[in-house]
């Protein structure tokens, strides 16, 4: 840290991403990416949308807000834009945090929103997930703040029902709620729907995971035209062009070719059954995901001795250096022969080690 670096930023901890390795040929089971690449159609929409580059994007993003508003059935103006979802989720703590509001998590989730809330400079308050991992609505009453949950959560895969989240946005209406529905194609119910009905409500979706477009960079937020008008507000004091023309171009293609985005879904889902039923039968146990990772454990396998032992053999899953889940592993739902690759490897790491 040189001298000049801002007091203000002495406690921040970075977000640390999952590795993306270089050249070697390595399975990669880190990230929760999608096994198949986006649509032809995005590759067609982007090709001509290079044409114009030399013009700014549209920093309203009308056409893509348009047909992402035909297909949730929600209006235009219910919608922003982002450059992938973490913007959106870094916008609503700039926007609904402050030091009466602070924001409020579960232990085990997304490990950015700590980092969110240092870098923009607002209390957070951690609630353990009971001891099942499951949340406790019981912890949040009476709390003053922002919750951000993610739904289905990561890493442990679990989902949250509609009809809990509606008890929590109705017995709170003061606070906002935040759902970040990152998996929710994979499992679990949208509750985008509800931003009709509830004003303190935002929905986070990214098209990193279920649409192919990790690399992309796009995501967006749902709320009720109040809200989305003071999101949009921070934007456009931080960064009017966040969403690039590439990004707006593919996006449109993307769900206007959607259907493809599903079929894939089904077979990362089934994928995601017979990976589970593999690991199950060689003694793993896990939660009852409903995204496209899995979180295990194994009783006489160190959650570090299998990330060691697969990394030796080419594919990287995701481990996290938190006290309740040091014996845990998340592993990415790749493709049917990634899937048996990891099988495999797994199956000799446990023999080595005497298992
Ligand atoms: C992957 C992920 C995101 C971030 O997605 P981007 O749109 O790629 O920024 C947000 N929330 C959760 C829970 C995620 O797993």
């Amino acid at each position: 840290m040189s001298r000049f670096f801002s007091k203000k930023f002495r406690d921040l901890e970075a977000y640390v991403p999952g590795e993306q390795p270089r050249g070697q040929k390595l399975i990669k089971l880190n990230t929760n990416e999608n096994p198949f690449p986006p649509s032809p159609k995005v590759w067609r929409a982007v090709e001509e949308a290079v044409k114009g580059l030399n013009f700014y994007n549209d920093p309203e993003c009308r056409e893509l807000r348009e047909t992402l508003a035909e297909k949730f059935e929600i209006s235009p103006e219910e919608l922003l834009m982002t450059n992938g979802s973490d913007e959106i989720l870094n916008f609503a703590f700039m926007t609904f945090c402050d030091g009466d509001h602070p924001a409020l998590f579960p232990d085990l989730t997304y490990g950015f929103y700590t980092v969110f809330s240092r870098v923009d400079q607002v209390p957070f308050r951690e609630i353990p997930l009971r001891e099942d991992m499951t949340i406790n609505l019981e912890d949040y009453r009476g709390l003053r703040g922002t919750i951000f949950l993610a739904n289905p959560n990561a890493p442990t895969g679990l989902v949250l029902g509609l009809e809990k989240i509606r008890k929590l946005l109705e017995s709170r209406p003061e606070d906002i709620l935040v759902v970040d529905e990152a998996y929710i194609d994979f499992g679990g119910e949208t509750c985008l729907p509800l931003i009709h009905e509830y004003d303190n409500l935002l929905v986070v979706r990214t098209f990193s995971k279920s649409r192919s477009l990790a690399g992309l960079r796009l995501g967006f937020g749902a709320a009720n035209t109040e809200l989305i008008k003071d999101l949009k507000n921070i934007q456009y004091s931080t960064n009017p062009y966040n969403v690039d023309s590439l990004a707006q171009a593919a996006g449109c293609a993307c769900i206007r070719d959607d259907e493809y985005n599903m079929a894939n879904v089904e077979t990362i889902k089934s994928t995601r059954a017979w990976t589970a039923e593999k690991l199950r039968e060689l003694g793993f146990e896990m939660t009852d995901s409903q995204t496209n990772f899995l979180f295990v454990r194994h009783d006489d396998l160190p959650g570090d001795t299998l990330y060691r032992g697969l990394r030796e053999r080419g594919i990287l899953i995701r481990r996290f250096d938190v006290p309740r889940i040091q014996n845990w592993n998340r592993i990415s739902v790749g493709s049917r022969e990634d899937m048996e690759e990891l099988v495999r490897a797994t199956g000799e790491i446990l023999r080595a080690a005497g298992r």
